[in-house]
């Protein structure tokens, strides 16, 4: 089950992810953005991690109170665009988790979607706009379907994970029609958006901490 220590070893792992891949967010931000992309989720997430560990939430806190945490964490830590939608999502899985205090393959697909739907409502991202939501949206659906099909955690989580990284590389050819990226127009074709590229490492963090 998702308890309240698989979601903090998740962010802690999503941040050891960031950190190794830092210079390649970096990279694909400098392509379409302004450069801060790998520095900002670096920076933040240790941040968030940080607090995380020092914030007694409480073995009895319910998950949606540690998931709302970590919005909040989100939103005072993490800069730029990203920021403020990684919050939302957080903040929108939480609100969905209310009281319970672990979660199943099923609970966490529904709390996720909730999130998904806050992240949209802050960014109005669509399919194919080449966000982090592009990389998103793809593995929530498949979560929701393994969890329809009685898969457990882990596998459901791991096909979620595969989904982000076909959505995240679905970006390339995209024309970038929200952020800084849009506008450039035609010249953000052929490359990976960094946000999709952040929010797949979030996913196989995910993976990693259900396993
Ligand atoms: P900034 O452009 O302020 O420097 P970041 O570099 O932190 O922001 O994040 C850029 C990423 O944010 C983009 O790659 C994209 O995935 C995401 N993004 C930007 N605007 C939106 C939006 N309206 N909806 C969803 N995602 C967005
Ligand atoms: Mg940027
Ligand atoms: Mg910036």
């Amino acid at each position: 089950a998702v308890t309240n220590e698989v979601i903090i070893d998740w962010l802690a792992r999503f941040h050891d992810i960031v950190a190794k891949q830092r210079a390649y967010l970096t990279e694909l931000d400098s392509a379409i953005g302004d450069a801060d992309h790998g520095v900002n989720m670096d920076r933040g997430l240790a941040q968030v991690v940080e607090m995380l560990q020092r914030q007694a939430t409480g073995p009895d806190a319910s998950t949606g109170a540690l998931l709302q945490h970590v919005g909040n964490d989100l939103l005072t830590s993490l800069g730029g665009a990203a920021g403020p939608l990684y919050s939302a999502l957080f903040l929108g899985a939480g609100a969905a988790a209310g009281e319970r205090t672990r979660l199943n393959a099923d609970e966490l697909a529904d709390s996720l979607r909730a999130g998904l739907v806050e992240l949209v409502r802050r960014g109005s991202s669509e399919s194919g706009d080449k966000t982090m939501f592009d990389a998103l949206d793809p593995a929530v659906e498949i979560l929701r379907k393994a969890a329809d099909d009685g898969a457990g955690l882990g596998p459901a989580t791991a096909a979620a994970a595969a989904a982000a990284v076909t959505g995240r590389e679905a970006t390339a050819p995209m024309l970038a029609r929200k952020g800084r990226a849009s506008y450039l127009g035609e010249r953000s074709i052929g490359h990976v958006d960094p946000g999709a590229a952040s929010a797949t490492m979030l996913v196989i963090a995910l993976a990693e901490a259900v396993a």
